[in-house]
């Protein structure tokens, strides 16, 4: 018996004086060149990832396509992966790059340009790090990018995230935050969208989390949705096939961005394929953490401490703080309890329709739920509650008048106070099961989320355990802290608040 040899692989180069990018004369060579002389610091970024190319049979200035599938003329020795469509029936042959020999015959295929996915074979709903797409639109360009970069570093920084941008090659940039720890696409993209979604509120003149087109003239696109299994990103050392000129995706330090950001000079971060092997040989691969860093994303981003104080951004944005006397916005940072809860407040609220609100200490701001009909104390019985933006603490113990024409205009009412003690579920998962100690209410009560839509969360109240105390009707027209009805609070036309902090004890 004779034993098989093992093929060693043959790469056939063809046409390599083809012109690929006129403007510079760059050809097709060069281009295979490029990869080959990149091998040893983008393999690693590559292997075991499917990947897209995108191939440019005639250069930059003929017609590129998108390849997922693995050509029927591949030789034998391409490692491909297959995935089940996600849509269809059937599957896609992704190729893998596991070395020299195939990212070599992929470039030969023209493809510049080579989109790994964030997971890595065999595991497809495991992303190894969360990827912020920055698209600068009309008007915009690196420059900018640069500025919003440092505007998610800022609230990685707080979450004590390290993240590692690298310019895209082409108009944008992308900032990668390592994981490299079990965790799935679902989490990852509502992370980076609810990353997307606060700077967006915070600075609508310069970012969008949105794709619409029309949005994003003048601003930069944070692009949030990369962060899915269906998606791939430019690989890092990847060649560009978007300008007349190529240039490389290349990892930068926050030192070159911060230069670039202050001086408004963006040349120096476009990097041609010779400078990008000049840099690779003096500095090696910046990128390497994004490999080997293991890091978590906080459990309940959405109600992160470090996430809280942008998230009462959305209540500062709708007041005007010269007008009204609601307290202004302002996380409080407390050592968590031993006993999971804290303080509670329903307030009833006269605006453009009467509806209580019902608010809970948590994560140094006030979670809160319009219930239009309050909660129920009869058994079994369920209220709709709708999840607005968090409050501030000193919400607490706010009653008063809101002016006319502001947001949430009209008559406030300390409605009951009290605390609470969390005995299961958290709010993450849309599932709160709550003991009250209130002045009015006590009891147990179970709040869950029916439906996300527009972003907006749809919750029920119900009554569990035992049914409470009815409440009467001259005990629901009298506040907790003043003792007021609605008609004097409205009359006295005047509106407090003190700093609630351990002014109801725990
Ligand atoms: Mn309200």
């Amino acid at each position: 018996m004779v034993a098989r040899q093992r093929a060693i692989p043959e790469v056939k180069f063809t046409h390599p004086a083809k012109v690929f990018f006129p403007q510079n004369g760059f050809t097709k060579g060069q281009v295979v060149s490029y990869y080959l002389g990149v091998a040893k610091f983008i393999l690693p970024h590559l292997r075991r990832r499917p990947i897209t190319l995108i191939r440019f049979p005639d250069g930059v200035d003929g017609e590129k396509f998108y390849e997922k599938n693995v050509p029927r003329f591949a030789p034998p020795w391409i490692k491909t992966l297959a995935v089940a469509r996600r849509h269809a029936p059937g599957a896609i042959d992704y190729i893998l790059i596991e070395d020299a020999y195939s990212l070599a015959w992929c470039a030969n295929l023209a493809a510049i340009e080579l989109h790994p996915f964030l997971h890595r074979a065999p595991q497809l709903n495991r992303p190894t790090a969360v990827v912020f797409d920055l698209d600068p639109g009309e008007g915009r360009d690196l420059v900018t990018c640069a500025g919003v970069a440092f505007l998610i570093k800022g609230i990685l920084d707080g979450l004590a995230l390290k993240s590692f941008p690298k310019v895209s090659g082409s108009k944008g940039l992308q900032l990668y935050v390592p994981l490299n720890t079990p965790v799935t696409y679902e989490c990852t993209g509502a992370f980076a969208k609810a990353v997307a979604e606060l700077l967006a509120q915070q600075h609508p003149e310069l970012v969008v989390s949105r794709m619409a087109k029309i949005r994003r003239q003048g601003r930069v696109l944070i692009d949030w949705s990369q962060n899915s299994p269906a998606k791939t990103t430019v690989a890092v050392y990847s060649l560009r096939g978007q300008s007349a000129l190529p240039f490389v995706s290349m990892p930068v330090t926050w030192e070159e961005l911060d230069r670039c950001r202050a001086t408004k000079r963006s040349r120096a971060l476009f990097f041609s394929p010779a400078a990008a092997r000049k840099r690779l040989q003096r500095r090696g691969d910046l990128f390497a953490p994004v490999l080997t860093l293991k890091q978590s994303l906080p459990k309940a981003f959405g109600s992160a401490r470090a996430l809280a104080a942008p998230a009462l951004a959305r209540y500062r944005a709708k007041r005007d703080f010269t007008q009204t006397h609601e307290p202004p916005p302002a996380p409080v940072h407390r050592r968590a309890g031993k006993r999971p809860g804290g303080r509670f407040v329903i307030q009833k609220h006269a605006a453009s329709h009467l509806h209580y609100d019902f608010r809970l200490e948590m994560e140094g701001t006030l979670k809160s739920w319009a219930v239009p009909k309050g909660l129920a104390t009869e058994l079994g019985v369920k209220r709709s509650a709708f999840m607005v933006e968090d409050h501030p603490i000193g919400y607490l113990k706010f009653e008063g008048t809101i002016p006319q024409g502001q947001y949430g205009g009209g008559t406030v009412m300390v409605w009951d106070l009290g605390t609470y003690q969390l005995l299961g579920g958290d709010l993450g998962a849309g599932n709160l099961k709550l003991k009250l100690t209130g002045k009015k209410l006590r009891g147990e009560w179970h709040l869950f989320r029916i439906r996300r839509e527009q972003g907006k969360e749809v919750w029920l109240i119900a009554k569990s355990h035992a049914a409470a105390k009815p409440i009467s009707p001259r005990q629901d027209d009298r506040s907790v802290l003043s003792g007021r009805s609605m008609r004097q609070i409205a009359r006295d036309n005047d509106a407090q608040w003190k700093s609630s902090r351990r002014s109801i004890e725990r």
